[in-house]
């Protein structure tokens, strides 16, 4: 045991596993996995499965697999297998060689449902999915048995085995446990365990025509890995007497137990894989990795670092009653990574020309600007100042209410890292639009600081005219109005908000942002966190705003962070 969990546990399940631990159940060992099925991109609901997983595993000195749960063959693609694996790894954590796939297990459950049925606990029902469905019942109404449910054990084992030859149909026959059709718990009437598909999977090919049903081959699955403690979300738990069923009719030792906790959900956003899917595939966003995607790709693209995804998800904690968590949570473990990791920058996304009349024209400075306040190891580097100038356009106004201290005409105010400037005078087009400010400024405030020691009110950011670069910025709101978006997959266009992206095509950065990678989250000084987008070039960069510098988005859309 290690000294986390002898610790006082964070949560019931790690309270759980200490005592499992502590009372020496599978001699005291903790095997955990992660079992995505590889019909979709992961998302950040995801994660939190994953940090549980894992964490537990690292937290009693145990393992946790990565298992893809491959049994549909018709939803899923090796595509997926590999996004989902770069996704675990990118979150940080390492699965080694335990890379299991549950159709490597096909062989081992055919037998499996094969002793099922020597022991008189599986039939093959030739009944149609309908009239499954109907012979069921319902939470009031008890089921009636199936009238295949009596065939010998000969003849349902020459049928599977014909199943599995090939012989049948899809929806001809399927193999079912036989249980209890008045069973309070649905599940456990008569559940169907394999079906006959004839799709090619992805990793056997046509070996198979048959494939098992989750609740078979998922407990199964687990057994076989070694596994101990099989966490799963709470829709899980009608299913748990079918998992312990399984196990326990096919006398498997020391068989692992289910344990269920709540689901993350985030607000303004949809998780489920239906959801997600009609969104691209509808096109109202640009793909898996749109950058306003739950996906973990979509937030890599954004600019979030795992980190901060981890944090999040620790932070949310492991309960047993659904809620959802506030995006404002998210977008602060954000903030609180990137603060500390992100380095400065200057970028102008509304520019507004100022001239600076007294300034030699030709000349360039370089000038000096920390990267980092919050990490001095960062260092420093060179912002080129000339004669013309660009501001933010909103920080300036020509008849300022009594709040505005930023730049007006006649008033002073210090430009980041350069001189005080003072606005003489603004320049207008034909259509009486500002174009231009006109400018002075004052040789002896170099650095920012006046020898005479008078103030300014307003410090603002800026980037050379003619040494700045032509940029894209495009800024992100939640893609759903709503707290809690009720959708309907197939008609996924209604709640969406119409202004989760916007586009800004004219901005400016300074010379040192063309450089930079999409793995490297910056600061846009006073406007935000942002990265670079893989769209972008360095004669061209584009860049996505991860997160405003505070809490600002439900308030102001695009014009906060100030
Ligand atoms: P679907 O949305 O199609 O139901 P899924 O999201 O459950 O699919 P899986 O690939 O089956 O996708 O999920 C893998 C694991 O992740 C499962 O153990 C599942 O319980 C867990 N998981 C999925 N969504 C969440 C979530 N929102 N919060 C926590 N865990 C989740
Ligand atoms: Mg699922």
């Amino acid at each position: 045991m290690t000294d986390t969990a002898d610790a006082s546990p964070k949560d019931f399940i790690r309270t759980r596993i200490a005592d499992d631990v502590a009372a020496g159940r599978w001699g005291g060992r903790v095997v955990t996995r992660f079992p995505p099925e590889p019909n979709g991109h992961l998302h950040i609901g995801h994660a939190k499965s994953i940090c549980l997983n894992f964490g537990v595993a690292n937290e009693f000195g145990g393992v946790c697999n990565l298992r893809f749960d491959d049994t549909n063959p018709s939803a899923e693609d090796e595509a997926y297998v590999r996004s989902i694996a770069e996704d675990v790894r990118w979150l940080g954590f390492d699965w080694s060689d335990r890379e299991f796939y549950a159709s490597d297990y096909y062989e081992r459950l055919y037998e499996y449902a094969v002793e099922l049925i020597r022991r008189g606990k599986a039939y093959v029902c030739d009944l149609d999915a309908e009239s499954i469905r109907t012979y069921r019942g319902t939470l009031t109404e008890p089921g009636k048995p199936s009238p295949w449910c009596e065939r010998s054990i000969d003849e349902n084992l020459d049928l599977f085995e014909r199943m599995r030859a090939g012989e049948f149909d899809p929806g001809a026959r399927v193999l079912r446990a036989r249980i209890d059709m008045a069973s309070s718990v649905l599940s456990m009437r008569d559940p169907v365990l394999y079906r006959i598909q004839k799709s090619t999977h992805h990793r056997t090919g046509d070996a198979w025509c048959i494939y098992p049903m989750y609740d078979f081959a998922h407990c199964l699955s687990d057994a076989i890995e070694g596994v101990t403690h099989s966490l799963c979300t709470l829709e899980f738990a009608d299913h748990r007497p079918l998992y312990d069923w399984v196990l326990a009719e096919l006398d498997i030792a020391e068989p692992p137990e289910q344990i269920e906790f709540a689901r993350l959900n985030v607000s303004h956003t949809v998780m489920s894989k239906r959801s997600l899917r009609r969104l691209v595939e509808d096109g109202h966003v640009d793909g898996w990795d749109d950058p306003r995607m739950p996906t973990l790709a979509g937030l890599r693209r954004r600019g979030v670092p795992a980190a901060a995804v981890v944090k999040f998800c620790e932070g949310v904690g492991i309960a047993k009653r659904d809620n959802t968590v506030g995006l404002a949570q998210l977008e602060a473990a954000v903030r609180d990574e990137l603060n500390r990791t992100a380095d400065r920058y200057m970028a102008v996304l509304r520019p507004l020309k100022v001239v600076i009349e007294n300034y030699p024209e030709g000349e360039v400075e370089e000038l000096e600007a920390v990267n980092n306040p919050e990490d001095p190891a960062a260092g420093t580097r060179r912002v080129p100042f000339s004669r013309e100038l660009y501001i933010e356009r909103d920080d300036f106004m020509e008849d300022p209410p009594r709040k505005f201290f930023r730049l007006a005409p006649g008033r002073e105010v210090r430009l980041r890292y350069a001189y005080f400037i003072r606005c003489t005078d603004v320049v207008r087009d034909a259509a009486g639009e500002i174009v231009e400010l006109r400018c002075q400024y004052d040789p002896a405030t170099k650095g920012g600081d006046a020898p005479d020691g008078r103030k300014v009110k307003a410090t603002l950011h800026w980037v050379s005219a003619a040494r700045s670069v032509a940029t894209e910025v495009r800024l992100y709101a939640p893609l759903f109005e709503d707290v809690e978006p009720r959708v309907d997959p197939d008609n996924i266009g209604a709640g969406l908000s119409p202004a989760s992206l916007e586009t800004l095509a004219d901005c400016r950065v300074e010379p040192a942002l063309a450089t930079v990678t999409p793995d490297a989250a910056v600061q846009f000084e006073r406007l935000g966190y942002f990265c670079a987008d893989p769209d972008g070039s360095p004669e061209r960069p584009v860049f996505n705003r991860t997160v405003t510098l505070r809490d600002a988005w439900a308030k102001v859309r695009g014009r906060d962070g100030k």
